[in-house]
């Protein structure tokens, strides 16, 4: 499997990270070794002092597809659950400054904590579910997919062009403003609709 994370999909925080409103989608990917499940801690890496969490509604892809049309995007995924983009900052400045591929700052392993699947089922609508994130029992982020610059099936329909989705791929697909740096200690709790999804330390 593999994770395919969108940036700047959020008005507020692309400008909080003095970025343009983007035209077009960009996308990156992650490898399998960066998933942490079943709320296991994530172990601070050794090459950063700037780690910033990302709080990202994830979906499941369900279905094989390429060159996916928007209109029928649904259909290829059915669940959905509450990740982590965890971003070595000063890295990712790094790689921009000099128009480096963000792989360093972006894919390590442990770099992609996802929370309990729910069914999409239980939302009446995929583009208008709201989530946040609690660090140490304070707020941090908020968003609603609603808020997306290009929605989930936009997405789908967009990356597909250039990459097969595979059945239990997973979609990072942006974050809302907000984000901060974590340190060693820290509990993280991300919350879709209320429930909590995801529930983490920092080690
Ligand atoms: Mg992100």
């Amino acid at each position: 499997m593999k994770i395919i994370a969108i940036g700047r999909n959020y008005a507020e925080h692309a400008k909080e990270l003095g970025n343009l409103v983007p035209k077009e989608t960009v996308f990156f990917m992650k490898p399998e070794t960066a998933l942490i499940k079943n709320n296991q801690d994530f172990y601070y890496p050794d090459f950063t002092n700037d780690l910033h969490y990302e709080t990202e509604f994830v979906v499941k892809i369900s279905q094989v597809g390429k060159n996916i049309q928007e209109k029928f995007a649904h259909r290829y995924y059915d669940e959905v659950t509450m990740g982590i983009d965890f971003t070595a900052r000063d890295l990712q400045r790094k790689c921009k400054e000099e128009g480096l591929p963000w792989e360093v700052a972006k894919a390590f392993d442990g770099s992609a904590p996802v929370g309990k699947f729910v069914s999409k089922e239980k939302f009446s609508d995929i583009n208008n579910i709201n989530f946040s994130l609690k660090m140490n029992d304070s707020l941090r982020q908020q968003g609603n997919t609603g808020e997306m610059i290009f929605s989930i099936d936009k997405l789908i329909a967009y990356v597909s062009r250039f990459v097969t989705l595979k059945i239990g791929d997973l979609l990072f697909t942006g974050t809302p403003a907000g984000v901060g740096a974590v340190k060693v200690g820290d509990h993280l709790q991300a919350f879709m609709e209320g429930e909590n999804l995801l529930d983490f330390y920092v080690k």
